[in-house]
Formats: C-alpha cells, sequence, structure tokens
C-alpha cells in the first residue's frame, strides 16, 4: 500500500545530491535508521533513508544520482512532485539514552544519520561527528551537524576542507582523545569495515547501516541476502551490530546483483 506525498521544497546540496522536503498525506513515525521505498511509475522504485523526520508529515529524503531511477529524480521532481512511497522499513539504530556517542559518516551515508543525531540529543546523549568527504565539493549538511554535534570533526581525501584524510582516520583521532559509548556508522561499506574492525578491537560497540540492492524491501524477495547468516538487509537490517558484522562474510567483500548473483564489492 503506497502512502502519497508532495515535495515541497527541493534544493542541491552538491553537484549530484539533492534534498527533497516531502510532505506525506499521513504520518509515518519512522526510526532514525529505516527506509522508504519510493516508487517512480514507469522508472522504478528505489530504497532511501530517511533523513529527518519533522512531525507535521514532513519528510527529507537526501539523494545521490548514481544511475536510472535516481537521475530521473533528479532532473524531473520538484515543488509539487506527487511521490509514493512504501514504508517505513528496516529496524534502525539503537537510540540510547544519556551516552556519549560518535557518528562516523560519509559521503551520501549522512544521510541517515541527521535523524539519529536528533533522536540522540532528544535522549539527552552527547554527540560527536565524523563527517567524511572527498573534496570540499562534496561536502554537505555541515552546519545542521555543527547545530547539534558537541564536536563536528570534517576530514576530506584531498584535504580541501578540515583535516586530510578519511573518515576513518578522523575517527581514530577521537577514539584515541574521548571515550564513547557508541559508534554509529554509515557510508561506504569499505569505511565502515574499517570503523567496525577499529571498534571492536578497543570494545566499542558499533552500528552500521548497509545498503545493498532492494526489489521488494519487505523480506521475501531475498535480493539483499547476507551470506552466511542468511540476514537481509531490509528486514533483518540495513542497521547490523558490529557483533553481528564480524559474522557475515560479505560484509565488505560480496554484494548480489539484481539476478541475485554476487559479485565483489568495488
Ligand atoms: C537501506 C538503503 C538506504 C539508502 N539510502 C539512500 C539515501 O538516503 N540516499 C541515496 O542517495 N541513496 C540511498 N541508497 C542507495 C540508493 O537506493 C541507490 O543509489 C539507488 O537504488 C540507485 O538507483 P538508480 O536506479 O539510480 O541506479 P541504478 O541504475 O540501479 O544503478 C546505478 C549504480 O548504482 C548502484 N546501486 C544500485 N543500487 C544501489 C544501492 N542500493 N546502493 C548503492 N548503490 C546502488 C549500481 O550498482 C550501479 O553501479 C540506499 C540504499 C539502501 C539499501
Amino acid at each position: 500500500m503506497y502512502i502519497r506525498g508532495r515535495i515541497v521544497k527541493d534544493k542541491f546540496l552538491t553537484f549530484s545530491v539533492k534534498a527533497y522536503e516531502i510532505e506525506l498525506e499521513k504520518d509515518i513515525m519512522p526510526k532514525p535508521g529505516q527506509f522508504v521505498m519510493l516508487w517512480v511509475p514507469g522508472v522504478g522504485e528505489i530504497p532511501l533513508s530517511v533523513a529527518q523526520y519533522i512531525g507535521n508529515r514532513l519528510m527529507e529524503l537526501v539523494i545521490a544520482k548514481v544511475g536510472k531511477v535516481t537521475t530521473y529524480i533528479h532532473e524531473k521532481f520538484k515543488s509539487g512532485t506527487r511521490v509514493f512511497i512504501r514504508g517505513p522499513y528496516g529496524n534502525g539504530f539503537t537510540v540510547l539514552k544519556k551516552a556519549k556517542c560518535l557518528i562516523v559518516a560519509g559521503g551520501c551515508g549522512l544521510a541517515p544519520m541527521l535523524y539519529l543525531i536528533d533522536k540522540l540529543i532528544e535522549q539527552k546523549c552527547t554527540v560527536d561527528v565524523v563527517l567524511g568527504f572527498k573534496t570540499r565539493y562534496d561536502v554537505f549538511y555541515v552546519d545542521r551537524f555543527k547545530e547539534l554535534g558537541r564536536r563536528v570533526l570534517i576530514t576530506t581525501e584531498d584535504g580541501s576542507m578540515g583535516v586530510k584524510g578519511t573518515a576513518v582516520d578522523g575517527m581514530i583521532r577521537l577514539l584515541e582523545e574521548q571515550e564513547y559509548d557508541m559508534v554509529y556508522t554509515c557510508g561506504k561499506e569499505l569505511m565502515m569495515v574499517s570503523v567496525v574492525k577499529e571498534c571492536l578491537k578497543r570494545g566499542i560497540r558499533v552500528e552500521a547501516s548497509l545498503e545493498r540492492y532492494m526489489k521488494c524491501g519487505i523480506g521475501i524477495c531475498g535480493s539483499c541476502v547476507l551470506d552466511p547468516l542468511g540476514l537481509r538487509v531490509c528486514k533483518d537490517g540495513p542497521v547490523f551490530s558490529g557483533e553481528i558484522l564480524s559474522k557475515v562474510e560479505d560484509f565488505g567483500k560480496y554484494w548480489r546483483n539484481p539476478d541475485g548473483s554476487k559479485r565483489a564489492l568495488s
């Protein structure tokens, strides 16, 4: 059953990333880290994290232009466009109370983290943030994280903004200075592999949000299954604990094509 909505605002965050504010016909009350399936009739349907959810049925999505559906959205969707979504789906992040938390996000992995930081602050957590980008031209959302985070460290791979290096370098720097109860991460999978390894090595709780090709989004089709545990990213995830990921052989290595066959993760 689809929920209808209407775009009320759209803006470029970077050359290839846009934010869309959508007014839904009904309240969906998502948890941070959950996603929706956005259906574009005649084009396709894709999973997207809820980037922000501000009562009054207002949801923000952040969409990077990568292929068929996302290019269509970038080119055709504007204020007033009608949209159709299913969800919210998946498990979402564990929102701790009065805890010391660290968010480590890279590129479009920032999308679910804005809503997460909001909810962590509501629960009286202190939250530090590491945001990693390739260059300063890829940077977005920094001001919004600065409004909420205690400390926000920006890294760029070419050093054109913030500290030169990766989000993992930034995370290690903060872990050396400070103790945390939980690290939350989302971004390129190889980055998350390093984040999870580093946290497990130091005995810090960690949760990562994974991406896989998804068709149904509700645990039936099997296109997002992780070997060897048979976990479905859409239903059992997309958020997994570090302990679980340490047993998932596919993590950081394999991904499934639309026909279910496996290919190496690039
Ligand atoms: C739980 C979840 C949450 C997501 N949240 C966001 C979000 O908030 N913002 C956002 O921009 N993207 C998000 N994605 C990724 C997004 O769904 C894909 O970028 C999108 O499906 C690509 O569709 P397309 O038709 O434009 O690309 P396609 O034409 O299908 O593919 C173009 C390229 O993108 C790759 N691709 C396809 N599907 C995915 C995927 N699921 N993840 C990564 N790469 C993919 C393909 O391998 C190919 O290289 C999320 C994915 C998941 C699983």
